[in-house]
């Protein structure tokens, strides 16, 4: 029977082969997937263990049922099918077999493909309302100038330090996902954990219908590197973090385009200006996805407002450049704010000018 490996199946059943070097892929699942949207693919195949699964229909099994529910072949009769099809060197056409490509060599971690974002939306919305916000955390989002209901409807809330195997185990007796959601992993023992990361805000980073992408954090007592992203990479069964633009408010003709997800939420609660946010000047990939999206909504013009400083870095005007010829490609009108410079952002500014502003009415 081992003359059968599941990239031969894959083959002759002439569904799509993985990237190069990729033994865990996702295919549209025939079962649960939406056939009018292609995107969506819940069927993974793993070359490695010959089986496919599809975590949202239960759809899977061997590389043999594989072959009897994509062939409609009955099960008995798939060694036979399967011999004389490979004899004969045929693919499912009658056509000659392309060259099988050959099986990359494993590593040791292996990594989850990254689950659709209603599903990571879901996950983490869950593991958001079982943290709280520490009172330090609270303060300094509140001297940003957000109030404590919009702190609380953004869904800001402190890292956990303790209890994530726990937290872990309950999201997913509760029917959550975690294989594919970025932070989740597994330990050696096979049980399931989210990161450990240093002490910060845990900041949603939503697309344009509000779901959370991902997480980033705001790290305490660090100047470098600020934010990152919660990501598990590099761990069994974890899931590495994209890039993704954020959206704060609502999709009009006319939005501001910033940097960070932070600064986009307090631009849009001071402004009431629906934001968009790059998480970096350099990460521009994910952002013209979402451009496309809202450019289908109505969003005709954007005006970009990185911070003061961003001119003084070669690195960053390079960046800069490339957004623009970016909004350019795309047919957006776009134009730049221009504020104080004795102020490093928008969000600052805004929110002295509105300080100064009930100081004088006081008065
Ligand atoms: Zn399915």
């Amino acid at each position: 029977m081992e003359i059968f490996t599941m990239i031969d199946i894959v083959g002759i059943l002439g569904l799509p082969y993985p990237k190069h070097n990729e033994f865990s892929y996702n295919i549209h699942c025939p079962c649960c997937d939406d056939p009018q949207d292609p995107r969506s693919k819940h069927l993974n195949i793993n070359l490695r263990k010959n089986v496919f699964c599809c975590p949202k229909c239960g759809l899977g099994g061997g590389m043999f049922d594989m072959y009897a529910y994509f062939a409609n072949v009955p099960r008995k009769d798939v060694y036979k099918d399967l011999c004389w099809k490979m004899g004969r060197n045929l693919d499912k056409n009658g056509e000659p077999r392309k060259a099988v490509p050959i099986i990359p060599p494993v590593p040791e971690e292996v990594e989850s493909p990254l689950m659709d974002v209603e599903s990571r939306h879901a996950t983490y919305t869950a593991l958001l309302s079982r943290l709280s916000l520490a009172q330090d955390h609270r303060e300094n989002l509140r001297n940003r100038g957000l109030t404590d209901a919009e702190i609380d409807r953004l869904g800001y809330k402190t890292t956990p330090v303790a209890g994530m195997s726990m937290m872990a185990k309950q999201l997913r007796s509760e029917g959550y996902y975690l294989a594919g959601v970025p932070g989740f992993f597994r330990k050696e023992s096979g049980e399931w954990t989210f990161v450990h990361e240093a002490r910060g805000i845990l900041i949603p980073v939503r697309d344009q219908k509000g779901l959370i992408q991902g997480l980033q954090i705001r790290r305490d007592n660090t100047e470098k590197r600020k934010f990152r992203w919660v990501s598990s990479t590099d761990r069994k069964d974890g899931c590495k973090a994209e890039g993704w633009a954020h959206l704060a408010g609502s999709v009009s003709a006319q939005m501001i385009l910033t940097e960070g997800p932070m600064k986009a939420d307090v631009i849009h609660e001071l402004t009431g200006i629906s934001v968009i946010a790059v998480p970096g000047v350099n990460t521009l990939t994910q952002l013209k996805t979402m451009l496309e999206a809202l450019r289908k909504e109505g969003l005709v013009s954007i005006r970009t407002a990185f911070d003061m400083d961003f001119t003084t870095n070669y690195h960053v005007q390079n960046g800069f450049r490339n957004l623009l010829s970016l909004l350019d490609s795309m047919d957006f009108k776009f134009g730049t704010y221009v504020w104080d410079p004795r102020y490093k952002g928008l969000d600052d500014f805004v929110w002295e000018g509105m300080m100064n502003k009930n100081r004088g009415a006081g008065d």
